[in-house]
């Protein structure tokens, strides 16, 4: 099936500021994709190019089947779009503000009326839904710009950092409502957000991005493998063991790396599950009271640190060569 989204060698600079440095990607139908990077990274930009917002400098986009150079207009009647400060009416009540972008979006009165309840029963806001907007919390006002973004059943929502600046509680509600409406309407996503946790919990497929260009990207499983080839498993003991040391298991096949945690907590980086029965019998044979033998899964957050200070190590040994070189 074609992808919803496919980039190939985006660039895009504003003056001499180059934002989007050759970057390519896809986004396929039903995804939820993620875009990761510090601040300055290209995020935003991104999707203001996806949109047809502004116009890139270089490289080749589709959308939907659009190209967004020249139809924009197209791509903005059939996604969602929620903006880093989304656009709401403060004065008028969340009823209204979706029945205005209900209009706006071109749907027919009673497909406005149908639609507007049905967001404000799954947004959990129909007891508020006559209050005017200006009087709600961040969270409320949060959950009622992604309804919004909802109103026409796009098949792809663009969701600029849907949780930042709420509290933990109204960004775990805003994040299950994401999770629920996107299952039910079966829209893809193509989500930017610093919250590495909700990346992890939200994504199918992350793009991590450094000064515009791709520093990796793929499923989490893909990037933890880029970072680390093995599995890490972490072994406790039943009781300190003062013999405990890294000889036991020196030489053996598919071990890549042993950390002595401290003298109950041993951490093996092993090429795959079938090192494992041996990694123990040795340890047992070493006299080791095994607890607990239990597989760690790297989280995204360290995948990202660890990919983005790679990066930085990279950068300050290429800068060091030129430095020799000039
Ligand atoms: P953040 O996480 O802070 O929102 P981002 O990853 O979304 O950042 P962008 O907002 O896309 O990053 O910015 C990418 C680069 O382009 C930055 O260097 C930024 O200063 C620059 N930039 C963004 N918008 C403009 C603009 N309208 N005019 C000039 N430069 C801009």
């Amino acid at each position: 099936m074609k992808p919803i989204i496919e980039v190939q060698q985006l660039s895009h600079s504003y003056g001499e500021n180059v934002a989007i440095n050759q970057l390519s990607f896809k986004v396929n139908q039903g995804e939820v994709f993620g875009l990761l990077g510090p601040n300055g990274a290209g995020k935003t930009t991104t999707i203001r190019l996806l949109n047809g917002m502004f116009e890139p400098s270089a490289g080749e986009l589709q959308v939907l089947g659009y190209d967004p150079r020249r139809d924009g207009a197209s791509i903005r009647k059939v996604a969602g779009v929620l903006t880093e400060t989304p656009a709401l009416y403060e004065r008028l009540t969340a009823r209204q503000n979706l029945k205005f972008f209900g209009t706006l979006a071109g749907l027919t009165p009673s497909k406005i009326m149908e639609r507007t309840e049905e967001l404000l029963h799954l947004f959990d806001l129909t007891q508020r839904a006559n209050d005017r907007t200006g009087s709600y919390s961040k969270g409320m006002k949060q959950r009622l710009a992604i309804a919004r973004a909802w109103m026409n059943h796009p098949k792809l929502l663009f969701l600029d950092e849907p949780t930042s600046g709420l509290d933990p509680e109204a960004a775990v509600q805003v994040r299950e409502l994401i999770v629920d409406v996107r299952q039910k309407e079966g829209t893809t996503v193509l989500i930017c957000t610093h919250n590495l946790d909700e990346a992890q919990r939200l994504c199918d497929r992350l793009l991590i991005l450094r000064k515009g260009a791709a520093l990796a990207q793929g499923s989490l499983a893909d990037l933890r493998r880029i970072i680390s080839p093995g599995l890490w498993l972490e072994i406790s003991l039943f009781e300190p063991f003062t013999k405990i040391n890294d000889e036991w298991l020196q030489g053996m096949a598919g071990l890549l790396k042993i950390d002595v945690l401290s003298n109950q907590t041993l951490r093996l980086e092993v090429e795959s599950q079938a090192v494992i029965p041996e990694a123990v019998s040795r340890l047992a044979a070493a006299g080791a009271r095994i607890l607990r033998v239990q597989p760690q899964e790297i989280s995204l957050e360290e995948v990202y640190l660890r990919l983005q200070s790679n990066h930085l190590v990279q950068a300050e040994k290429e800068g060091a060569a030129y430095a020799q070189l000039s």
